[in-house]
């Protein structure tokens, strides 16, 4: 089977969906790699590289989509809100579409997908399972977002990192704040603690304090407990608005304590809960910054603009989105690993298989001949049942 790869349109995305050194492990499971014309260039990958691993390079995107099986991206129609409508003419039944999809946004956007014929998988939905870890796109990009924000908090503060013992007196260690200790606030913690600042998190689910604590930040404990914190998959569960007003209430000192805070806390299909107020970001020490990786969820802070970075007050309330981007070449090469061992876990002599009875097929699966046939997306926007389907 062919897989294309079309360069990546959503602005500004300079990530692309395979890198030329995964080539040789695809081509030995049976497969052969079409890629557009620069689609790796802005990720440090040239088409030269692509070529002497064994890829071909085609100029035109609507002969990537045509000769390809299975299309490969990062951001596809549905995740891609600006550009991404202009590929659904060149999806046809029975191709294979693998990538970010947002299957829990736009049902209306589902829908046209699906109207195509297009076989697609959403990595949103990969399982959390051991087995599926290495396919887990989702986690690849949230440990770069949260490696990233602490260096954007870096660079926007005007205080170091570090506590230092100078002829010049002591600088005093910056103090950050971490609120969501999942994927991308734990990797935020660690990438905080080598930078030398002092560290501390808050997470509503208990289980996150040990992991706080193994990367030695100091677990910050609220006398509030949420009503099943955790789900069946290891995600944060909604909590009614009572809870969010109790955390913001208690919350309020530790943020006003910390120079920079950062914000990871997000629920599956939900908007982000608004955790820091208007009123607690002016009880911040002129200069904070605060990173909010949920802005593009509408935000754990109320100030929070999507895209934006704005200032109140001499505080900095960065909203940037898609922190991944920005880091692209090795968040190029982990989705292509992620994408490699998905590909090759569903490979059978150079063809897909599509077993509905594989949890991680079952799972990803979003749509598959003119349906939505995700059961957990179907549910979650209230679509009957399809008729056979199970769980
Ligand atoms: P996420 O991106 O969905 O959310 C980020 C964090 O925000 C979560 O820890 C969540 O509990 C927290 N949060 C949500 N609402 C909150 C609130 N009101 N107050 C405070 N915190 C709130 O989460 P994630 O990064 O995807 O990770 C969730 C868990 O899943 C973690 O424990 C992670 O280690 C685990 N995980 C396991 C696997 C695997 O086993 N293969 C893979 C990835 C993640």
């Amino acid at each position: 089977m062919i897989i294309g790869v079309p360069k990546e349109s959503y602005p500004g995305e300079r990530r692309v969906a395979l890198v030329p050194v995964v080539v040789p492990t695809l081509t030995k499971a049976g497969f052969e790699v079409v890629v557009e014309t620069g689609a790796g260039s802005d990720a440090g990958y040239p088409d030269t590289q692509y070529i002497e691993k064994g890829a071909k390079i085609l100029p035109a995107r609507a002969d990537v989509f045509r000769q390809a099986e299975i299309i490969l991206q990062l951001l596809c129609y549905g995740s891609n809100d600006v550009t991404g409508k202009a590929d659904l003419p060149l999806m046809r039944r029975g191709q294979f579409l693998i990538g970010f999809l947002r299957p829990l946004g736009s049902v209306e956007v589902l829908r046209q997908i699906a109207a195509t014929g297009v076989t697609s998988f959403a990595v949103e939905l990969m399982p959390r399972s051991t087995r599926a870890q290495s396919m887990d796109a989702l986690s690849s990009m949230a440990t770069l977002c949260g490696y990233k924000a602490v260096l954007l908090a870096a660079v926007t503060l005007p205080k170091i990192f570090p506590m230092l013992t100078t002829a010049a007196g002591t600088i005093t260690p910056t103090r950050v704040f971490v609120i969501g200790a999942g994927v991308a606030g734990l990797q935020a913690i660690a990438t905080a603690r080598r930078l030398g600042a002092v560290v501390s998190a808050y997470d509503m689910r208990p289980a996150a304090k040990e992991q706080v604590q193994s990367l030695g930040g100091r677990f910050v404990e609220l006398p509030i407990e949420a009503k099943d914190a955790q789900d069946a998959r290891g995600y944060g569960t909604a909590q009614d608005e009572d809870f969010y007003a109790k955390q913001r209430e208690l919350l309020a000192r530790a943020v006003a304590e910390n120079d920079v805070v950062i914000t990871t806390a997000v629920v599956p299909g939900k908007r982000a809960p608004v955790l820091i107020t208007a009123d607690m970001v002016k009880q911040m020490a002129p200069g904070s910054v605060i990173v909010d990786l949920a802005a593009e969820r509408g935000g754990n802070c109320e100030l929070t603009r999507a895209g934006e970075v704005i200032s109140v007050d001499g505080i900095t309330v960065i909203g940037r989105i898609n922190l991944a981007s920005q880091v692209p070449y090795h968040a190029s090469q982990m989705y292509a690993r992620n994408l490699t061992a998905f590909l090759t876990y569903l490979a059978k002599d150079g063809q897909l298989q599509v077993n509905a009875s594989d949890e991680i097929v079952r799972e990803t699966l979003l749509t598959s001949d003119g349906e939505i046939v995700n059961v957990r997306v179907r549910e979650f926007f209230k679509l009957p049942a399809l008729a056979g389907s199970s769980r």
